[in-house]
């Protein structure tokens, strides 16, 4: 399973994250599994980055040949522009994002980035570009500073705050005796779900990469945890080429495009506005959500009242 053409860094890397007590064994070897498949072409260039243009064509991917998962799949992300890929859970959605950065080489067609396909350009060079929000983050058993900073190493500490500033954690962190030196992960203080995804997305300000994939989160985080992570999302997207996972369509509004795979193909794109008129999937998987959300303040309201 475990070969050894993983390049030494990542070996690095991952040891660390054994050594800091790293629970989620499963992610780990998915990691290691990923990594050990994909090798750098011996005349690999260095990705050059014009405007951050990518474009899936005729994608096909499978894990298990026997089960296709992506079965031809064609979209652009034009440049500073965000496109929503949206369906139902086991879709292929996280791995559209897992073949753009690399971690697997698709099958069939092919995935660019201003014109150069993924599979030609070094790994270093495609992933210091793109900037990954994954739906779970695990944060390193350091100093919240050292867990934001890991975005650019050499950031100095005002730039680390404003980080923190635009993804809506740092008055949570100056709030914590210890403020940015705190110690968290698996042997300090556990931080939720929504605030360790802020980390994230404070880490992913301060890299300020020109692309960016966000995987948001499955797990139902309260309203307005929710809305606080999004205004940190709308920040760090803005301008920037960006591909969101998106598991709640109140995010989705406002993308330039939405695309909803389902068994392994488009089945739908369009705008939110569109895809609302044609009555289809989209708006069922809209009016359906909304029932569920109107469900939950409800209940909330119920509870509150008590
Ligand atoms: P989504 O993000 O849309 O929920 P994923 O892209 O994570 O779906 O997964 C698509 C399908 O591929 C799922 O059925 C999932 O079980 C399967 N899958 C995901 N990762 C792997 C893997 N490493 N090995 C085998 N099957 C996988
Ligand atoms: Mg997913």
């Amino acid at each position: 399973l475990i070969q050894l053409a993983i390049p030494l860094n990542f070996t690095g890397f991952v040891y660390r994250e054994i050594r800091q007590g790293l629970t989620d064994i499963e992610h780990m070897f998915d990691l290691l599994d990923v990594q050990a498949e994909v090798v750098d072409h011996p005349n690999a260039k260095e990705l050059k980055i014009d405007r951050g243009a990518i474009a899936f064509r005729n994608v096909r991917f499978a894990y298990d040949p026997a089960r296709p998962i992506l079965k031809g799949i064609s979209f652009d992300v034009p440049a500073g522009k965000t496109v929503a890929v949206v369906g139902p859970s086991g879709a292929g959605k996280s791995t559209l994002s897992r073949l753009l950065y690399r971690f697997y080489d698709v099958q069939e067609g092919s995935i660019t980035i201003d014109g150069q396909d993924v599979r030609d350009v070094t790994q270093k060079s495609l992933r210091a570009v793109i900037g990954m929000v994954p739906q779970d983050t695990v944060l390193f058993n350091d100093t919240i500073a050292y867990n934001i900073r890991y975005g650019r190493v050499e950031a100095s500490d005002s730039e680390v705050e404003a980080a923190a500033e635009a993804a809506q954690i740092a008055d949570f962190i100056r709030g914590l005796p210890e403020g940015f030196r705190a110690m968290v992960g698996e042997r300090g203080l556990k931080l939720s779900g929504g605030e360790k995804q802020r980390v994230a997305i404070a880490r992913t300000i301060l890299k300020a990469p020109p692309i960016l994939i966000l995987d948001e989160a499955t797990s139902a985080l309260d309203t307005k945890t929710e809305q606080e992570i999004q205004a940190a999302l709308d920040v760090v997207s803005r301008n920037r080429t960006t591909l969101v996972i998106a598991h709640r369509l109140s995010t989705v509004i406002h993308a330039d495009e939405i695309i909803v795979v389902k068994d392994g193909v488009i089945a739908e794109r369009g705008t939110h506005g569109e895809l609302i008129d044609r009555d289809g999937l989209y708006a069922s998987m809209w009016s359906r959500q909304r029932e569920a959300t109107q469900a939950e303040e409800q209940l909330k309201r119920v509870r509150e009242s008590d």
